[in-house]
């Protein structure tokens, strides 16, 4: 497996591959839901390529850039157990300069949700896997049902900007007890973990009504909010597959968002109806 730090090396190595290459974009500190993704790539392709970055642009002032976590020896290993031909780790001066074009996400999909308190950070996502889509030039490249904006938005930005790749959704990958996994976890003490349960719980209750037939929007965020008490919820949403508010779920084009504090901590999950 190779370490690559440059673009000019990334170009390089791609120059070497044949046929098809996979491309997994990540903020490293790696567990098993990015591993299901370096999976999926690597059964999928010729050839994968991950990279490795945290991208300043996609975080606002304030938020948690600094500390975000930092694993790299841990996730070069994963690289390899899980079979991945590269890892780009470039520093961010490889990628940004003073002077910076900015890929827009659209309003329509990046004001509400996630940009509702994050504005700018889908901007950033753009940007970012604009950049790595025109240095890799993956076949196929990969991202988590659990950021489900985000893989919506990239659905989208690769369609309308004609780019050659194809977006492969992975299923969110949970722990036994149902919490989804997320780098940000690692921020969180026993007793928040146990409060943490309370995300999938709401979505397993959410779940559970549907399938008994109570579709109502309202209905089931109200009997979600329950589940989430004590903790402090930013939003819980029923949109559909262009993140407009439905009143009634629609089998197949339902998505169930949450994103909840647990202390400082701001975690997100979602279910897919
Ligand atoms: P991140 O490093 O948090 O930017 O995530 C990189 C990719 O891994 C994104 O496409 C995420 O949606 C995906 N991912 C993160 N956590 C999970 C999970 N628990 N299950 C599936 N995919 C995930």
């Amino acid at each position: 497996m190779q370490i690559l730090k440059t673009v000019q090396e990334v170009r390089q190595f791609r120059a070497t591959c044949s046929g098809n290459v996979g491309f997994v974009p990540t903020m490293g500190a790696l567990h098993a839901g990015h591993a299901q993704l370096l999976k999926s790539s690597v059964s999928q392709n010729d050839h994968t390529i991950v990279s490795i970055f945290v991208n300043p642009t996609q975080f606002l002032a304030g938020e948690d850039l600094d500390r975000y976590p930092r694993t790299p020896e841990a996730d070069i290993k994963i690289c390899e157990l899980c079979g991945v031909d590269a890892i780009f780790m470039p520093d961010a001066n490889e990628i940004y300069s003073q002077i910076e074009p900015k890929i827009l996400a659209p309003k329509e999909l990046s004001s509400t949700l996630e940009g509702a308190t994050r504005p700018g950070h889908f901007d950033g996502v753009c940007t970012v896997l604009t950049k790595f889509f025109n240095i890799i030039n993956p076949t196929n490249a990969y991202f988590g049902k659990k950021d489900a904006q985000q893989l919506l938005i990239v659905q989208h930005m690769v369609k309308s900007l004609f780019m050659p790749i194809n977006i492969v959704p992975v299923d969110i990958v949970r722990s036994s007890d149902g919490l989804a996994l997320s780098s940000r976890n690692s921020y969180l003490n026993d007793d928040e973990l146990a409060q943490a349960l309370k995300l999938s719980r709401s979505l397993m209750k959410a779940s559970n009504l549907i399938k008994a037939n109570k579709l109502n929007s309202l209905e089931i965020k109200d009997a979600m909010s329950s589940c989430l008490e004590p903790l402090k919820v930013d939003y819980i949403a029923i949109v559909d597959k262009s993140l407009k508010p439905i009143d009634s779920i629609e089998l197949g084009n339902t998505i169930i968002l949450i994103a909840v504090y647990v202390s400082n901590t701001r975690l997100i999950d979602n279910l897919w109806v």
